[in-house]
């Protein structure tokens, strides 16, 4: 399975260190990419594009010092994973004139009746007044799973034993009637793709006109996701995908073959049989699964922040400004929320002399607001000369930032250690300040 992708990767660029990526030494790393996504079962074509943009990123690219090439090309493979799977757009549209229709389609099995009650559901719970349609008239006890669901989340059903049309037709003016905002369609499925089913749901887009189709899909069935997405928007044009089922083994290579093959967007996830088990579809979190290995964002996180370290210029202004002794209040200010931001607070915690302005147990969230609360409640005269806080002072900077008197106090000191620190590393490269921040 995917199990291995970073993993091998490691392995394949552990040797590798310094100068650029060359086409070579890329290609010999990602046979095992390859490998692994066709062994999960990824659609062929798809994965041979994939890794043909991989390399492309790949090739050439400057390894950063410091960083190893294989965090480097991985994080690579997640940026393009996450880029091949989304954008997603979440919302589920509103119409203020009359109610929305969403049709579901897919194949038996594949969850439609349980996805409609759990998007009901994810509708009321953002306010919305949903109305469920039991359009599957095939499937023995269907209209009946649907009462029962409809029944658990206090959603109305409507059925009639006519035909699929006249369902969701009468549904809607149905849903007008008692001012429902949005019509869920539950549709019939098949155990295969055939000419009788696609008529059917033809039938029902053509004279009902849903807003949006989306195609149920169940995340087991690997590949074989693609043609079944490619059958359904050939005939239907899919506004997005469902990926159910995702509570089991199923690993996601599904959400990569149906947005590779079909470009359709997986918009929702199913994990779990219970109705609230719907979620957003996030491909940073799918890239994640996908790729199977936990640290994964602890890689991603550090390369996308030195990417985005502050610019060359700013830098050499920073460090002429540090090695006068010129650390201001300002600045340690500054860069205490730019570390805070970049979501590394575990390396915040690691800083020397600003570790110690978090508290053992604090969220470095809160020690953030803590600080800047008492920066922010001092002069211009005060930050550029800390020496005149003195006791009066000191109490109405306390009093600005909902502190008491004695925390200012140990700040001060403790920035005092930091602008020493700051003094010393001043000379130091921007790589050995990174380095001796990340370990
Ligand atoms: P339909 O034929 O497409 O309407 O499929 P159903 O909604 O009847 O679901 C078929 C089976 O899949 C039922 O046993 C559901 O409980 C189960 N199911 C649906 N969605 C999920 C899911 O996200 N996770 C799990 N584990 N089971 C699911
Ligand atoms: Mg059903």
């Amino acid at each position: 399975m995917f199990e291995g992708i970073t993993k091998s990767l490691t392995e394949a660029f552990k040797k590798f260190r310094g100068g650029k990526l060359t086409a070579e030494n890329v290609r010999d790393g990602l046979r095992e990419v390859r490998r692994a996504f066709i062994e999960a079962d990824v659609n062929y074509d798809v994965v041979t594009d994939f890794i043909g943009r991989v390399e492309a990123k790949a090739v050439g690219q400057e390894v950063l010092a410091r960083v190893n090439p294989s965090d480097q090309i991985i994080k690579i493979v997640h940026d393009e994973l996450v880029a091949t799977m989304g954008p997603v757009d979440p919302k589920i549209p509103q119409r203020a004139d009359r109610p929305v229709v969403l049709m579901l389609c897919g194949l038996q099995g594949a969850g439609k009746t349980t996805t409609a009650a759990k998007l009901a559901l994810t509708l009321q719970s953002r306010g919305r007044k949903p109305l469920l349609a039991a359009a599957d008239l095939q499937r023995p006890g269907a209209v009946e799973q649907l009462r029962t669901l409809g029944e658990q989340i206090g959603v109305p059903v409507y059925s009639e034993a006519t035909n699929p049309v006249d369902v969701c037709r009468n549904a809607v003016a149905e849903a007008k009637r008692t001012l429902c905002d949005a019509v869920i369609l539950d549709t019939a499925g098949r155990l295969q793709i055939d000419d009788d089913l696609m008529a059917e749901l033809q039938r029902i887009d053509k004279l009902v006109k849903p807003d949006e189709c989306y195609l149920v899909v169940d995340a087991m069935i690997g590949q074989e996701a693609a043609n079944v997405a490619k059958a359904f928007n050939d005939a239907l044009e899919l506004n997005a995908c469902i990926l159910t089922k995702l509570d089991g083994d199923a690993r996601g290579g599904a959400a990569m073959s149906i947005k590779g093959v079909t470009g359709v967007p997986v918009k929702f996830i199913g994990v779990g049989e219970k109705v609230d088990k719907l979620e957003d579809f996030v491909p940073e979190r799918m890239a994640g699964r996908i790729m199977g290995q936990g640290d994964l964002m602890g890689v991603v996180e550090k390369i996308a922040s030195i990417q985005s370290q502050v610019s060359e210029e700013e830098l050499k202004k920073q460090q002429e400004a540090l090695t006068k002794g010129q650390f201001t209040l300002d600045m340690f200010r500054q860069q205490f929320a730019t570390i805070a931001k970049m979501g590394m607070k575990d390396m915040l915690g690691r800083m020397p002399g600003m570790s110690e302005m978090i508290p053992e147990g604090e969220d470095p969230e809160e020690a953030l607001k803590r600080v800047q609360g008492m920066i922010d409640s001092m002069t211009k005269k005060e930050k550029d000369d800390p020496d005149i806080i003195d006791t009066p002072r000191r109490r109405r900077i306390a009093r600005g930032a909902g502190v008491e008197p004695h925390e200012v106090n140990q700040f001060l000191k403790q920035f005092e250690q930091v602008r020493f620190l700051m003094k010393q590393m001043a000379s130091m490269s921007m790589w050995q300040r990174l380095k001796m921040v990340t370990g």
